[in-house]
């Protein structure tokens, strides 16, 4: 098999999404690091590329040095991965697919809705694949709903209720520590702290999984530790296209939840319930019926769940397995191959209107606002 080249940008040492992307681009042998601009610091991205394996030539020391570097060579890279922080996200992201390379970017894909549009503009000029890393939709359970789901195993779905609250910014005393504090400064954050930061992943999700899209929406938005600007809380009500209600809790403060991302959807006739805690297990209770849990790696699930498994069942494979989900779906669009369960610019656009949706909701005291993007409206 012949390995696709591959460049990262950010996710230098001691990131914290950087080893996820180095461990799922190269699980299965679908892609070999080639190119990087790892760091903020040009010597310190230099050293650490070439520690992982890439020619000193193209360990370089930013994006702009990857981009000419890169542009003009016949082995150039296949796809660059984008997880530098959100401000970022941009402006990369646009250039290279402007010089022709498939890019993977980072949630949030942008920092407003109208670089979000000109994104879907530029990666559908360009013909080049622009995928946003909303990676939990890629664990094989989270892709078997979505299956059941779209089978009709539970009816119409009713109701989405999904959560991504977690405890780790609700130490006041650890507030003013800057690895902390730039989450809700608006001039490093932008508009939104908490919803903007864990909340599209799970508002993309309850999308993914009922098949549908978020049309219009109601916040509260709440700054539970007082210095912050921006919101450490909130309780998002939506409604998607097709009539399914949703209920959506993000929190930073909620002490006691470790990541705390988890779905349930009610359907007409059954229900399913996920959590990223338990990431292998589905329960799935029919009308009437008894609860079943369902199990990874079970014989009896869908082509699709099977095919992002690679371990035997009841053995954990875990986040960077489900990052490696993305790269398997990518590395087959590249060569070609239809996979729609790879998230898009669509979606990183269609997250980016929910933000500021909520936003202006939030704002006026929960007023429903349309929250699709422009384009789509
Ligand atoms: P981090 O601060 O831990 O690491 C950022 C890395 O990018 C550092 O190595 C830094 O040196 C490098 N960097 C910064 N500016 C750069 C530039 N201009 N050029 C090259 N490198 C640069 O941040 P993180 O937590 O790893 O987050 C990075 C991105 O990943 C964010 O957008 C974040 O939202 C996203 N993220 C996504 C998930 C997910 O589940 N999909 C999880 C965590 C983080």
């Amino acid at each position: 098999m012949t390995r696709l080249n591959w460049g990262m940008i950010g996710g230098g040492e001691g990131s914290q999404i950087g080893p996820a992307h180095r461990l799922g681009a190269q699980a299965d042998g679908n892609f070999v690091l080639a190119a990087g601009a790892l760091d903020v610091d040009a010597a310190r991205g230099k050293a650490f590329a070439q520690k992982l394996g890439v020619a000193e030539d193209r360990a370089y020391g930013d994006w702009k040095e990857m981009l000419e570097g890169e542009r003009d060579r016949p082995d150039r890279v296949d796809l660059v991965t984008v997880a530098t922080p959100n401000n970022t996200h941009f402006e990369i992201t646009k250039a290279f697919l402007e010089a022709g390379f498939n890019v993977l970017c980072e949630k949030p894909m942008t920092m407003t809705v109208e670089q979000g549009e000109e994104i879907v503009r530029v990666a559908e000029k360009s013909g080049k694949i622009c995928a946003v890393n909303y990676c939990y939709s890629a664990y094989p359970m989270v892709r078997e709903m979505r299956q059941m789901v779209r089978s009709g195993q539970v009816g119409r779905v009713r109701l989405v209720v999904a959560n991504f609250s977690h405890g780790h910014h609700g130490d006041a005393s650890d507030a003013d520590n800057p690895r902390v504090r730039w989450r809700y400064d608006p001039g490093m954050a932008g508009v939104s702290g908490q919803f903007a930061d864990c909340g599209i992943h799970a508002m993309h999700m309850a999308s993914f999984i009922a098949g549908d899209e978020v049309r219009s929406l109601s916040a509260d938005f709440a700054s539970t530790i007082s210095s912050r600007e921006l919101e450490d809380d909130a309780m998002v009500n939506f409604r998607m296209e097709g009539g399914t209600v949703g209920r959506l809790w993000t929190s930073s403060v909620a002490i006691g939840r470790q990541h705390g991302f988890d779905i349930q959807v009610f359907g007409e006739t059954g229900g399913l319930r996920w959590a990223s805690e338990q990431p292998n297990q589905v329960y799935y209770t029919p009308v009437g019926g008894r609860t079943q849990i369902m199990e990874k790696g079970e014989g009896s699930l869908s082509d699709e769940a099977g095919r992002l498994s690679r371990v035997a069942i009841a053995h954990p494979e875990g986040f960077p397995l489900a990052v490696a989900n993305i790269y398997v779906d990518l590395a087959d669009a590249i060569k070609g191959e239809t996979r729609d369960g790879l998230p898009l610019a669509v979606d990183g656009l269609r997250s980016m209107a929910a933000v500021y949706a909520a936003v202006a909701s939030a704002q006026d005291n929960g007023a429903w606002v349309d929250a699709r993007p422009p384009m789509f409206q």
